[in-house]
């Protein structure tokens, strides 16, 4: 049988073999943009990845084979599972926890909401090959924002 007659079932709810949480599945794309040379050469094309957001895990990326990408096998740390200020929560307009600190400080979080909403409505994210997690950042953007003003309140 081919790899083109095998059934799919490629459910989005694949368990992460480290953590066992469910992973997200994600495009191809993200993954070729994003590992490492060294990291990049066994990546297996003809299977589904899937990505794990569970903060205390290492696994980054796996499939149903049991192949795994690590922290370590990414060109940028990913925000999920590194608690550094550098880290990026918008990975496409450069918005590290440090600079969302900062804004909030200075009363400009909202507006910095506003301009990732603005960049969104243009068309202008390329989430898919700059955000480990594949997708659109902003709603970790308004948690970490939300988180910070929990934070103030207290
Ligand atoms: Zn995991």
């Amino acid at each position: 049988m081919s790899d083109c007659c095998k059934p799919t079932n490629h459910s989005e709810s694949v368990l992460c073999p480290s953590c066992n949480h469910k992973g997200k599945r994600i495009q191809l794309i993200t993954l070729k943009s994003l590992l490492l040379p060294n990291a990049l050469v066994k990546l297996d094309v003809r299977t589904t990845y899937y990505f794990c957001s569970t903060p205390s895990c290492n696994v980054v990326y796996f499939n149903e084979d049991g192949l795994i990408f690590q922290q370590h096998d990414l060109k940028v740390p990913v925000f999920q599972k590194d608690e550094n200020l550098d880290t990026p929560v918008c990975y496409c307009f450069d918005w590290t926890r440090r600079k969302l600190n900062e804004a909030f400080d200075t009363d400009n979080d909202n507006k910095v909401i506003n301009s990732i909403s603005t960049h969104m409505k243009e068309n202008r994210c390329g989430c898919e090959v700059n955000n480990p997690q594949g997708s659109c950042c902003l709603g970790n953007v308004k948690a970490y924002v939300k988180s910070l003003r929990a934070e103030n309140v207290e």
